[in-house]
């Protein structure tokens, strides 16, 4: 599942190709989106602004019409030129977006839905959403107690409830934990408040320094707090998530993986560090 920051750098991208611009052509594979093409047009409109809300994008056209898609596991959205080679079959295509300078390409989104400004205030996943972690009005005590309330659930497994806080995914999920050195597997309620709020603010910290202009591809927390030569070593990028019996950065104890949760996700934690 792509997190928050990997939604919200593609939000950006999208707002800096088309905001202002009017739409030359639209297509899409999704029946529903089709019709309401052909009963009130989107060619002609233009794009007002793009916004991530916690993992939903949100494109708004002029003439109450937003168009919402949500990327679940592999959903993306690209930005080409005219003529350019697209780096995804074209199979995969599932919402083409054109104005005149750029051409934006949905793959594999499986949720795509025309709203209104009424209707999606009325959006039951976007109602439910917690504060977003990249709202510069994050209030952060109320992230904090919306996990706090969740007293029976693993941590690990509350820091990826996105009605108690939008944006952290299954990597920032185990990388978090790790750099707040708390068991994911403790419960809720045997986790202090004051943890849970350093939890919240390391979890900020690290997916805005993920959207940071200049920050690159993929997901840093190990060398993107420290980043200085502007490249970024896949093997390097990250604490723990994917290192599983690869020594621990601090101790040098085997990171440790399992799957967590209703989901079986996979959590990686070091056992030194995060002792029970
Ligand atoms: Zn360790």
């Amino acid at each position: 599942m792509p997190e928050g920051d990997t939604i919200f750098r593609a939000a950006r991208t999208l707002q800096r190709a088309l905001a202002g611009r009017a739409v030359t052509r639209f297509e899409s594979v999704f029946p529903r989106l089709s019709r309401i093409d052909d009963d009130t047009p989107i060619r002609g409109r233009t794009v007002d602004r793009v916004e991530a809300r916690g993992k939903h994008l949100l494109i708004w056209l002029s003439g109450d019409l937003v168009l919402r898609t949500h990327m679940r596991m592999h959903g993306s959205w690209h930005v080409y030129r005219p003529g350019e080679r697209w780096m995804r079959p074209h199979r995969d295509m599932r919402i083409v977006l054109e104005t005149r300078e750029i051409h934006a390409v949905a793959f594999n989104v499986p949720v795509a839905e025309f709203e209104t400004a009424a209707s999606l205030a009325r959006t039951p996943a976007l109602r439910a959403l917690g504060p977003d972690l990249l709202d510069d009005e994050l209030v952060p005590a109320e992230a904090v107690q919306r996990i706090a309330e969740r007293g029976e659930m693993d941590i690990a497994d509350a820091l990826l409830d996105q009605s108690a806080l939008a944006g952290i995914g299954n990597i920032f999920k185990s990388e978090v934990l790790f750099a707040g050195r708390v068991n994911p597997f403790l419960k809720v309620r045997d986790v202090s408040r004051h943890d849970i709020e350093r939890l919240v603010t390391i979890a900020a910290k690290f997916l805005r320094a993920n959207v940071a202009d200049g920050a690159s591809g993929g997901i840093a927390t190990y060398s993107g707090l420290r980043r200085t030569t502007g490249r970024s070593d896949p093997g390097a990028r990250l604490w723990v998530y994917g290192r599983g019996g690869k020594p621990c950065r601090r101790c040098g104890t085997p990171v440790s993986r399992m799957k967590q949760g209703p989901h079986a996700r996979s959590t990686y934690w070091c056992a030194r560090c995060q002792p029970p």
